[in-house]
């Protein structure tokens, strides 16, 4: 490991530097955190304040505010978003960036990671349907129960939910409850391993990218930053939906190299002719 050349400042309310931090410090980068400025106030899982801003403008913002935060030069944000991926509305998805912000050199660079977290909702009015529903997640994962007498987040493990339900007053028998209730995921990071594992491997495409040198002006990030379909069939040549090509491109002189992938032919499964 290559000792910290530069300090970082990461806004974050909800732990996040223990996950950020090991990846960063392998590219000479030590991670502080800074707590002088209140993320929720840009928006909150729960919805108790609308986000106004895409996830990726928001991680720009958080990345900015950390370094007038600090008077550090680079700083780092960090936004989660649920909701996307290939079957929304089927398969709770995660899509993770990660943004640092450069002060010195006005660059941003982003990098993401993203996945399926099964995570589900319950209604009931049962305490044997809570307790098995728990049973089946992540015992770190939190929830937050939603009823009559408002939200309470942040439970983890059938213990603490039904101590909250004691107090809540909710509880009729020992395995009852006086009302129907709602218990759902808490999204924030430190109540969601799912999230956890997708901000690690964020960091660790930071740090690549970060190690990744221009050829011509040896700025960071010169990455893949878009792609061209149209891999030839191995069977008949027609051009499939696969990747021909990758394009990395330097954001800060513009230039931009051609990257294959290691098959030069796609399966005839992918080809329009041979697989109609
Ligand atoms: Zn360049
Ligand atoms: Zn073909």
């Amino acid at each position: 490991m290559k000792p910290a050349e530069h300090r970082a400042a990461l806004l974050t309310k909800h732990q996040k530097l223990a996950l950020i931090a090991p990846a960063l410090a392998q590219v000479g980068i030590s991670v502080e955190l800074t707590e002088a400025f209140d993320t929720d106030a840009l928006g909150t899982f729960s919805g108790e304040t609308p986000r106004t801003q895409s996830p990726l403008d928001c991680a720009k913002t958080k990345a900015k505010l950390a370094c007038e935060a600090t008077g550090l030069a680079i700083g780092i944000g960090s936004e989660g978003s649920f909701g996307g991926g290939p079957a929304p509305g089927l398969l709770n998805w995660d899509d993770e960036v990660l943004c640092l912000f450069n002060k010195d050199k006005q660059q941003f660079i982003m990098a993401y990671a993203s996945g399926p977290v099964p995570l589900s909702d319950l209604e009931t009015d049962q305490l044997a349907l809570i307790r098995s529903h728990l049973e089946q997640h992540d015992a770190t994962q939190g929830w937050v129960v939603n009823c009559s007498t408002g939200l309470i987040k942040g439970l983890q493990g059938f213990e603490a939910l039904h101590k909250a339900l004691q107090h809540a007053n909710v509880l009729s028998t020992s395995l009852q409850l006086t009302e129907v209730i709602r218990i759902s995921p808490d999204l924030r990071a430190h109540f969601c391993p799912a999230r956890q594992h997708y901000i690690q491997k964020a960091a660790v495409q930071l740090a690549e990218r970060l190690s990744a040198l221009c050829p011509v002006c040896q700025a960071a990030d010169f990455w893949r930053k878009a792609h061209e379909l149209g891999l030839p069939c191995s069977a008949c040549s027609y051009p499939t939906q696969r990747v021909k090509y990758y394009i990395k491109r330097c954001d800060c002189c513009g230039h931009t190299e051609h990257e294959h992938p290691a098959e030069p032919y796609a399966e005839p499964a992918y080809c329009p002719l041979c697989n109609p």
